[in-house]
């Protein structure tokens, strides 16, 4: 609608807005809604998509890698021919880069961590015998990175992300500069929370970064790289590894990746692709850790994607159930603030979230609001090392699990809660100054 800048209304006005938003808050108290949109997981129709796997494999079925390995059995310990092929065509790098894990990438940069605590990286000092171990995190990012630094306490340094990456100015100086800088978090295309992907000059710096510790490393997470909305509009990465070595840095990057949202979140495959000489260091822990991850896993993947053209077919399959609502919770969002100046939002053309920002001081009262009224968001300030969001103005928005309906209801309430919260807000600040 034609909706007036909210800052520019009196303090009547406001009054008599809060009056109108809050009769309406109240008829959503009395709903008894119970709505989850705290995490980035598929609903259930997307998950029914891959059904057809749990028969790619029945007991009839030929249990022999193409390489005449019996999956069932132990043994090879970067994972079967074929899977290494499928993730590598999935990954963009060489199946002699790719190393296969079991269900869950984020396991695999923990243990990479953890090695690098322990063992160090290459032969250098263990990061545990250091005085301090600091890593960069851009923000707003993914909680769960930020959790395993902070687990094994790192010091976590917030870099500006922007809509072409982090902002790199800092990246290039920090890592320049300071030789306790292990790392970066990195989550290059359709990047949680914010959906940007990384421009072709920001994956060039990068790969161009001349990092004052050895053994510092880019953790690439690039979770989401088949995970596009539209068939004709998808965001396109350069490839970081081949770029590492074309700037003669082949082995600063650890790239993960896994098929948790394309097949199965609980029971997927997840890989990571690497030069050779990391791969030599990763596996000489690796080899201790495991005999071999799950074949089965790994076959039963294949059988039913059967090449990567499987596999991208599949993707759209998700994207059909995904866009709209992507869609409405953007429309929803238009018809209810534009014009108001209390939000903004980012509108992805990928991934698994929309990222919202309050007026400042605003959000963790916002997801107060929504709860008490029963929609449940991700908490404020879950996007940032420490859960701390200085400006208090950060939510994520996490579309994908809630049926359409729900998402509908979820998404008028979070507006209005956005509303409320912002009239109260600017009615203190103007009394304030009064
Ligand atoms: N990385 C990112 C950026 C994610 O958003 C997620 C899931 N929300 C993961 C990793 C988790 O991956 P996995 O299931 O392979 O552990």
């Amino acid at each position: 609608g034609n909706m007036a800048r909210y800052e520019e209304l009196s303090v009547e006005e406001l009054e008599a807005l809060r009056a109108e938003l809050k009769d309406e808050y109240r008829r959503y108290q009395t709903m008894d809604m119970n709505l989850d949109m705290s995490r980035g997981k598929p609903c259930r129709e997307q998950l029914d998509l891959s059904n057809d796997m749990m028969d790619a494999l029945d007991s009839n079925a030929d249990m022999y890698s193409s390489e005449g390995v019996d999956v069932r059995n132990y043994g090879v310990l970067d994972g079967i021919a074929e899977a290494k092929e499928l993730l590598s065509d999935m990954m963009e790098n060489h199946p002699d880069h790719i190393l296969i894990f079991g269900n869950s990438s984020l396991n695999v940069m923990y243990d990479s961590i953890s090695r690098s605590m322990t063992h160090g990286v290459m032969g250098s000092t263990p990061w545990c015998k250091l005085d301090e171990v600091k890593w960069l995190c851009p923000v707003p990012g993914y909680d769960r990175h930020f959790a395993i630094t902070e687990y094994f306490g790192i010091k976590m340094i917030p870099v500006p992300m922007t809509e072409q990456g982090p902002d790199m100015d800092m990246v290039e100086e920090l890592v320049a500069s300071d030789e306790a800088i292990k790392g970066i978090w990195c989550v290059p295309k359709y990047s949680n929370p914010q959906g940007y992907s990384y421009s072709d000059e920001t994956v060039r710096r990068f790969a161009r970064l001349k990092p004052a510790a050895r053994d510092f490393r880019i953790y690439w997470d690039n979770a989401y790289g088949m995970h596009h909305l539209y068939d004709h509009e998808q965001d396109y990465l350069i490839e970081i590894l081949a770029e590492c070595k074309r700037a003669g840095h082949p082995d600063l990057v650890y790239k993960f990746a896994s098929t948790s949202k394309i097949s199965f979140p609980g029971s997927g495959i997840a890989s990571m692709a690497t030069s050779l000489n990391n791969l030599e260091d990763i596996k000489k822990q690796v080899q201790y850790q495991t005999i071999g991850h799950d074949k089965v896993n790994q076959l039963r993947h294949v059988r039913f994607f059967q090449d990567i053209h499987g596999m991208v077919k599949h993707m759209q399959k998700h994207a059909n159930i995904l866009r709209p609502k992507f869609e409405m919770v953007e429309d929803i969002f238009e018809k209810n603030l534009a014009g108001t100046g209390v939000g903004e939002w980012t509108k992805p053309k990928g991934g698994y979230f929309i990222s919202f920002e309050t007026l400042p001081g605003c959000a963790k009262a916002v997801v107060d609001k929504c709860k008490k009224a029963g929609v449940t968001l991700t908490p404020a300030g879950s996007a940032f090392p420490y859960k701390k969001d200085p400006n208090d103005s950060n939510i994520r928005i996490a579309p994908t699990y809630p049926p359409l309906e729900d998402l509908r209801i979820a998404s008028e309430l979070f507006t209005l809660c956005v509303k409320l919260v912002s009239v109260e807000k600017l009615l203190k600040d103007k009394k304030e100054v009064q």
